[in-house]
């Protein structure tokens, strides 16, 4: 590593998703030097957000000479060998478009892209909560659930670049709901932000006294009476811990990993979820692995990881 890499070499980060464009200049100590953020622009064509990009990139012109890489995360599949987004549903535009030529003649300089919970992954490996580790998986429980997976050091993206979905682990076969991906039972469906409303309405009959029967309901106010000692928010979120507990005992099982990072937005739930998640891993787990050395923990980089991820990501590929 260089001795004094910080204003000479920069990677323009950019966190793609389907609502808010997110960008940063990080150097190579992980420290994110400028970051800004705006609406993802909207419509059909690819175009309008390859301006957006390259407007962001020029705001930015003094740090121009220090650029080395930009780096791309997306909320779908990608071929990340050849950048391009091969799936992505709330960023149809950008579906095999040549995102890299484009950016490149564009901007001159070398262009990675990454899928966001795969790059959320190796931030927080690389700046939080899985300092120091090598076999990290990453859980993302926001809209949906997403997940990456780092094994011996090295972002783990399987043989078609689908590795890591673990919100499509059947936990509940039974269950008789549908995902979005066409399976029945998916995690997701359990232990989400769209999870933990859906729940709360289908039991909302069983808790006449719940303070949430009148409100308009948002994960965010199932958890805030959840935390006032609402019965049936403190019933969603048991259930959202136990199939949340249920699909990490079966990657427990399957990877041993050191340590399962959780974020995303529900993580807010934490204090309403954590103890039965535990139970559930608990009991299904391996237990020499789960109890005595798997480490569970919320994750620290916070919006910021799939930047940061997607910085180191480049780095490492140049
Ligand atoms: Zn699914």
């Amino acid at each position: 590593m260089p001795k004094n890499p910080s204003s000479e070499s920069l990677v323009f980060a950019v966190d793609l998703g389907g609502t808010h464009l997110r960008v940063a200049l990080v150097d190579d100590t992980g420290r994110i030097l400028k970051q800004s953020k705006q609406e993802t622009p909207k419509g059909d064509s690819a175009e309008s957000i390859v301006a957006a990009l390259v407007d962001a990139a020029q705001r930015w012109d003094s740090y121009k000479q220090a650029v080395v890489a930009v780096s791309i995360v997306v909320p779908g599949a990608v071929d990340s060998d050849k950048a391009v987004v091969l799936q992505a549903p709330n960023l149809p535009s950008l579906v095999n478009f040549a995102l890299k030529a484009e950016l490149e003649k564009r901007l001159g300089w070398p262009v990675f892209l990454e899928n966001d919970a795969n790059a959320a992954a190796v931030g927080e490996m690389w700046m939080g909560a899985a300092r120091g580790c090598r076999d990290v998986v990453s859980v993302t429980l926001g809209t949906g659930v997403g997940g990456g997976v780092i094994l011996d050091g090295k972002l783990w993206r399987g043989s078609h670049g689908s590795a890591g979905e673990i919100g499509h682990t059947t936990v509940d076969p039974f269950s008789g709901l549908k995902c979005k991906c066409g399976n029945t039972g998916c995690l997701e469906l359990f232990a989400s932000a769209t999870a933990i409303v859906r729940m709360t309405r289908e039991s909302l009959s069983s808790f006449p006294e719940s303070s949430l029967i009148s409100e308009e309901l948002t994960a965010e106010k199932v958890y805030e009476a959840g935390s006032a000692g609402d019965e049936l928010a403190l019933a969603v979120f048991k259930r959202f811990g136990m199939y949340l507990g249920i699909g990490l005992a079966n990657l427990i099982n399957l990877i041993d990993p050191q340590i399962i990072v959780i974020a995303g937005g529900a993580v807010n739930g934490w204090d309403l979820f954590a103890e039965e998640m535990y139970r559930q891993v608990d009991e299904r787990a391996f237990r020499t692995t789960a109890q005595q050395q798997v480490k569970i923990a919320r994750a620290e980089c916070g919006d910021n990881a799939g930047l940061l991820g997607a910085a180191r990501l480049a780095r490492n590929s140049l």
